[in-house]
């Protein structure tokens, strides 16, 4: 999948600014390149700012990042991110878990110009001054493997277990404040019961 990073550089600018975390250190990009690194990070998904608004609960994402040089002499990071998420399902507005497993290939460029000249499986990230910042990398590959629409399973869906002809309403927990497009529909029903009796 291509994957286009906006790494502009008043977003590198801003990523200069941000706390002391250990993990929002700016690396040493060629440094590790030449040195064959892997770094390994667990780290909370809502430390990752603008994943944060998207999660129900916390959980753990793990990240592997192996630094080298490939056979051009370009700085790349073979990396995987996996973990779970949970999200809110957009039918029944219940939590969700959602396991995330993905690779992601980065070339390591200082110019735009580095940048075009990297094979397509690569997607560039741009250093500033040899520095990479891991933390706004990081949440643009969480962003992506994220799925457009959380949905549960049918089976777990309380959207469409509310839906069933075969559940009893009174054993439906009632949600409030709920939409419930098909409330017109349990009434027919009831109906349609009664005239049976
Ligand atoms: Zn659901």
């Amino acid at each position: 999948m291509a994957l286009t990073l906006q790494l502009t550089p008043t977003i590198i600018a801003r990523l200069n600014f941000m706390a002391n975390d250990p993990w929002q250190e700016r690396l040493d990009a060629h440094k590790l390149c030449a040195a064959e690194r892997t770094i390994n990070l667990t780290l909370q998904a809502d430390q990752l700012t603008r994943v944060a608004d998207l999660l129900i609960e916390a959980t753990t994402l793990s990240f592997s990042l192996a630094f080298s040089y490939n056979a051009q002499r370009q700085a790349q990071v073979c990396g995987r991110l996996w973990g779970e998420v949970v999200l809110q399902c957009e039918r029944c507005l219940q939590p969700v878990k959602v396991s995330l497993d993905q690779v992601f290939h980065w070339g390591l460029v200082a110019t735009d110009e580095a940048a075009a000249q990297l094979p397509k499986v690569m997607e560039p990230v741009l250093l500033d001054q040899g520095r990479l910042a891991l933390a706004g990398v990081l949440e643009d590959e969480v962003l992506l493997a994220l799925p457009l629409v959380a949905l549960h399973e049918s089976v777990d869906c309380g959207a469409l277990v509310d839906r069933s002809l075969n559940t009893d309403p009174a054993q439906v927990p009632v949600r409030e404040n709920k939409h419930r497009p098909f409330e017109g529909l349990a009434q027919l029903k009831k109906t349609a019961t009664t005239k049976y009796e």
